[in-house]
C-alpha cells in the first residue's frame, strides 16, 4: 500500500498490525493520523504513516526574496534568487533569475542602475510579477542589503545614506534597504 493516505483514513487492522507513528488505533482499525505514505513492517508488525515532503515552494507575486546581482544592464538588473521569506530552508521550485526594471529600483528617478546595485551585491526585493520574475526594491525595507567595495571586494560598512568600506575607505552609493547588513530577511 503505497498510496497517500490523509488522516482519519483507515490503513489496517488491529488484529494484524500494531499502530506505529501517525496513526491511532480504533475499535479494531487503524487509522492515519497525518498525511503521508503508509508503510509496513512485517518484522515487528506495526503500521506507520510517513509523511510526506512538501513540495519545494513556488514564487508568488508579492513574495519577498533574497538574491545576488549577477548582471547590471542599461535598465535592468539580473538578481539570482536564493531564498524566499517564510521558506528560509527551502530550495525553490521555480528557481531563477529575476529582474529589476530601472522603473521599479525606488521611488524616485535613477539615471544609473550603477549608482544603485553593484556586482554580487545581496538584496532583497519583491517579486511583482510572478511569471516573467520582475522584482521591485521600492519599498524602504528593500534594496541592498549587503555590498561589497567595487576595488577590493570588502563588506562596505553604512554610513548614513552611503556606504563606506572600512578597508580602503573608498564611499558608495547602493539603494540600501533599511535592513542592510542586519544580516535578516
Ligand atoms: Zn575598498
Amino acid at each position: 500500500m503505497t498510496d497517500l493516505v490523509v488522516p482519519g483514513d483507515i490503513i489496517g487492522a488491529s488484529e494484524e498490525y500494531l499502530p506505529g507513528d501517525g496513526t491511532y488505533e480504533e475499535r479494531g482499525k487503524i487509522l492515519a493520523t497525518i498525511t503521508g505514505k503508509v508503510e509496513t513492517d512485517k518484522k515487528d508488525r506495526t503500521v506507520r504513516v510517513l509523511p510526506v515532503m512538501e513540495t519545494p515552494p513556488m514564487l508568488k507575486t508579492g513574495d519577498i526574496v533574497v538574491g545576488r546581482v549577477v548582471d547590471l544592464k542599461n535598465a535592468v538588473v539580473l538578481v539570482e534568487i536564493a531564498r524566499i521569506k517564510g521558506h528560509e530552508n527551502r530550495e525553490i521550485a521555480n528557481a531563477d533569475q529575476g529582474a529589476i526594471h530601472i522603473s521599479n529600483v525606488k521611488d524616485a528617478y535613477v539615471a544609473k542602475l550603477e549608482t544603485e546595485f553593484g556586482q554580487q551585491d545581496i538584496i532583497k526585493a519583491k517579486v511583482i510579477d510572478e511569471k516573467s520574475l520582475r522584482l521591485s526594491t521600492v519599498e524602504k525595507d528593500l534594496g541592498v542589503i549587503k555590498a561589497f567595495c567595487s576595488r577590493d571586494r570588502t563588506p562596505l560598512v553604512r554610513k548614513q545614506n552611503k556606504l563606506e568600506c572600512p578597508s580602503c575607505e573608498r564611499i558608495e552609493t547602493r539603494k540600501i534597504s533599511e535592513d542592510y547588513g542586519k544580516g535578516v530577511i
